[in-house]
């Protein structure tokens, strides 16, 4: 680690980076490879190792599976008091550990210290929401069927397994795992290699605060071997996977073969339809901070700006100044708005991006390029705004990153046929003074979530997933996640 960092880091992150090469934690216990293969974890703000993991093989992950299962029948028979008890013991000693799982989460996946808070703490929620929630769910439901004693009970599968991306690591781990926990289900986790240090921290606290040995297991690897491994085997019970729609596709292929359920969270190319009627300030405020927000790597981002054109003008002119005063900076920089993106590839990526949009004609109407950062050379790149024909690469496909394509519309059918054609379906939002129109448009947008003058708005309790290429059988954060990680066994006694 640089100097500079190493003034900032908090002693416990230090001792816990210290314990490098981190191993996987399976069964209340490290669990290291055997061949001593690793990946190093990097930290994209300044290009310095935080730290060695280890890359599972396929048999390894396998044996975590086994773990897995055979913790879900003690944790399963639980009481659900006895079960929300652990968790809630888990919510705590997460809270209470907030700055330190934060700067980890800031350090490993180049996210602005003050959202990783953000994240740590949505985690908490989230895992309480579930809780409550598994408490008030009726287990037998009595069916009234003539001539019949009939009723329906709701079970846990068993071992669960969670493949997760790289933007939103605990977070997201968050959403995963609580309503599965929750249920009486057990989970083996696999992070993404570039950000599994909180789910490695996660799954030492569990074992800390109490949560049974086998009930949180988390295997790190590499995607291809690691990733594979768990989706071919044939003992998980269920499989959640949130990623690129490219591996969603390997993934739920696999799940198939075994006839295991799969749920896929994939990615978004959403639009943000702009009419006249807005203050169009604060519109611009709010969706280039929407697409600057870790570094635009969010997959509900509205990437795709369809403005009503007697604003177009005024509109691109507000984008213009906010893109160009974004203080980009390191993570742990207070005062940076926006830091690196997640690795060296998702950078090409993001370039590569706006060249090929420009050669095929795109015009790139500010900002785009990398960006240097004084005293760290991470992986930074400059928020970009392009324009141009709807039917540029830029304008059509996932670039994961701070760059938005703008175009103009005139009339409302004209805005909802350009933000549905589309091979996404993740989440679009409408900007009008209008109600009427607003609700009317939000409810045509083919898409999992529509938001009205506002974009990436969660909230437990409402339902929040993908349709198209952006997701299928899923869907998070809402009572119907939590019946996923339910299963439902009919029961009959004929009468007389
Ligand atoms: P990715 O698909 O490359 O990787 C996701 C995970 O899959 C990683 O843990 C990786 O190791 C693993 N993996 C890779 N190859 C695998 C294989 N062959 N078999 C099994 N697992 C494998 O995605 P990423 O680059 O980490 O994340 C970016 C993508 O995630 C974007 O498309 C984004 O839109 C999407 N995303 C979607 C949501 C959502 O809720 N819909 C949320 C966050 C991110």
């Amino acid at each position: 680690m640089s100097t500079t960092l190493e003034l900032k880091l908090l002693p416990e992150v230090e001792s816990f980076l210290s314990q490098s090469p981190l191993a996987s934690f399976v069964g209340g216990e490290s669990f290291p490879n055997a061949d001593g293969n690793l990946v190093a974890t990097i930290d994209p703000g300044s290009g310095e190792k935080l730290a060695d993991i280890h890359d599972l093989s396929a048999a390894e992950v396998d044996r975590a599976v086994g773990i897995a299962n055979a913790a879900f029948p003690a944790w399963a028979a639980l009481s659900q008091q006895e079960r929300s008890s652990i968790l809630l013991k888990l919510a705590d000693a997460v809270e209470e550990r907030k700055a330190i799982i934060a700067q980890i989460e800031a350090l490993d996946a180049g996210k602005i210290e003050s959202q990783a808070t953000g994240d740590v703490q949505n985690f908490v929620d989230t895992l309480r929401y579930f809780v409550s929630l598994a408490e008030k769910v009726e287990k037998r439901t009595k069916l009234d069927v003539e001539g019949h004693e009939a009723w329906t009970v709701k079970q846990p599968w068993g071992a669960c397994a969670f493949i997760f991306p790289w933007n939103f690591p605990i977070l997201l781990i968050g959403w995963g795992i609580s309503p599965a926990l929750a249920a009486g289900n057990t989970v083996v986790i696999k992070p993404a290699e570039d950000t599994s240090l909180s789910a490695i921290y996660l799954a030492q606290l569990a074992k800390e605060v109490g949560v049974p040995d086998g009930v949180i297991n988390v295997v790190t690897g590499r995607g291809a071997a690691a990733g594979a491994a768990l989706t071919n085997n044939k003992q998980i019970k269920r499989m959640s996977f949130t990623g690129s729609p490219e591996v969603g596709q390997l993934v739920g292929e696999a799940c198939g073969r075994n006839l295991v359920p799969v749920k896929l969270e994939l990615g978004g190319k959403g639009a943000a339809v702009v009419f006249a009627d807005v203050d169009v300030k604060a519109t611009a405020e709010a969706l280039v901070g929407a697409i600057t927000f870790h570094t635009g790597q969010v997959c509900c981002d509205a990437t795709r700006w369809l403005i009503q054109k007697d604003i177009y003008d005024e509109f691109v002119g507000c984008c213009k100044e906010l893109m160009q005063n974004v203080k980009i900076g390191h993570p742990l920089d207070p005062s940076s708005q926006m830091g690196p993106v997640v690795n060296l590839k998702q950078r090409e990526r993001v370039l590569g991006y706006q060249n090929k949009g420009q050669a095929e004609g795109a015009e790139c109407l500010c900002g785009g390029g990398p960006a240097n950062v004084d005293g760290y050379v991470g992986n930074y790149v400059k928020p970009a705004l392009l324009a141009g024909s709807l039917d540029n690469i830029a304008a059509r496909e996932e670039i994961f990153g701070p760059v938005a394509y703008v175009a103009t519309f005139e009339t409302e059918e004209e805005a909802i046929a350009m933000a549905n054609d589309t091979d996404y379906g993740l989440a679009n939002s409408v900007w009008t003074s209008d109600k009427d129109r607003a609700n009317r448009v939000a409810e045509s947008l083919v898409a999992g979530n529509s938001w009205i003058n506002a974009h990436n708005v969660f909230a437990h309790g409402v339902p929040y997933g993908g349709i198209n290429k952006s997701g299928v059988g899923g869907g998070v954060l809402s009572i119907e996640t939590l019946m996923d990680y339910y299963r439902s066994t009919s029961v009959v006694r004929p009468l007389g």
